[in-house]
């Protein structure tokens, strides 16, 4: 079975969403600023961030020029901030190595910070309207009910190949890739799918009756009291003062379990995310001065 992209075009013209980074006129590289907030991050709360990340720095040479303390400010409470960081990394690539001009074929996209298989193919796509597959899970999904008759699949090498032969061969391709990633996201959803609103004709996992899935789908991966929660409330107290604090300030955040608290204090410094001042106190990046080397064991 196939998918038939004159029934998906025509729903995607009528009921698509109205994304910011979708409209006329936003830029390569703005759509590639989305792509990285939305990697790990629902909609809802890339929206804000995002408006007010490119109306400040709306180029790559713009996002390099700020501090990488203003960045991981800027970036909020998006959650995952090495993206964050990789971002700005990005950014000055682009702006040095590249004209700062966002590059439009995927191998160079590639090469970039931060940018991996699905972000270089979302960029070529979606920024500059190359013909390519453009696969996340919500494509997989509905790739797999509409052409195998499965409630999903997992990740697998041959997704871009199975993906590439249902693109139209002509200019529609991009709207394509772009339309059955809304129709995963908004209809044919993981736990509910709206078979009702579906505009597909066919679709094999419906005609065989919906078929359990042969694993039990994956929990949403819990938050609260994870190292992520602890590194998020760390990271909250050092964006919001403009210089370093004592270790105190930081250890009153989590005094539930200390050995989390100081692990996940660590893997920020670690990750570059944070830094240590001569003189023992933590900053964000770049606002600690001369900084200690976090495997010398500078936390006590
Ligand atoms: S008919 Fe239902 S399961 Fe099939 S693609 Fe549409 S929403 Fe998804």
């Amino acid at each position: 079975m196939s998918l038939a992209a004159d029934e998906l075009l025509a729903w995607y013209d009528r009921a698509q969403r109205d994304l910011p980074w979708r409209r006329r006129g936003v830029s390569a590289w703005q759509i590639l600023v989305s792509e990285f907030m939305l990697q790990q991050t629902p909609v809802a709360r890339v929206e804000p961030i995002w408006l007010d990340w490119v109306a400040r720095w709306p180029t790559p040479s713009a996002t390099a020029a700020a501090s990488a303390a203003d960045v991981l400010r800027a970036w909020g409470k998006l959650g995952y901030p090495r993206r964050a960081k990789r971002l700005h990394e990005c950014a000055t690539v682009i702006a040095t190595e590249h004209g700062d001009v966002v590059p439009d074929d995927v191998e160079t996209l590639l090469t970039l910070p931060g940018v991996g298989a699905y972000t270089a193919r979302a960029v070529a796509c979606f920024a500059y309207g190359k013909r390519v597959p453009v696969v996340d899970t919500n494509v997989r999904r509905v790739v797999a009910r509409v052409v195998h008759g499965r409630a999903d699949s997992p990740a697998s090498v041959r997704d871009l190949a199975d993906v590439e032969a249902l693109l139209p061969d002509d200019d529609r391709a991009p709207r394509f890739s772009v339309a059955v990633m809304e129709l995963g996201a908004t209809v044919c959803t993981a736990r509910s799918p709206r078979c009702g609103l579906c505009p597909l004709g066919s679709c094999a996992w419906r005609a065989a009756g919906f078929p359990p899935a042969a694993e039990p789908a994956r929990r949403p991966q819990r938050y609260a009291g994870t190292d992520r929660q602890v590194r998020g409330r760390l990271l909250d107290v050092l964006r919001a003062r403009a210089a370093p604090v004592p270790r105190a300030d930081l250890d009153v955040v989590w005094l539930t379990d200390t050995v989390q608290r100081d692990r996940a204090l660590l893997s920020l410094l670690t990750d570059g995310l944070v830094e240590q001042t001569a003189d023992g106190r933590f900053a964000l990046a770049g606002e600690g001065g001369a900084h200690l080397d976090p495997g010398a064991g500078p936390l006590d």
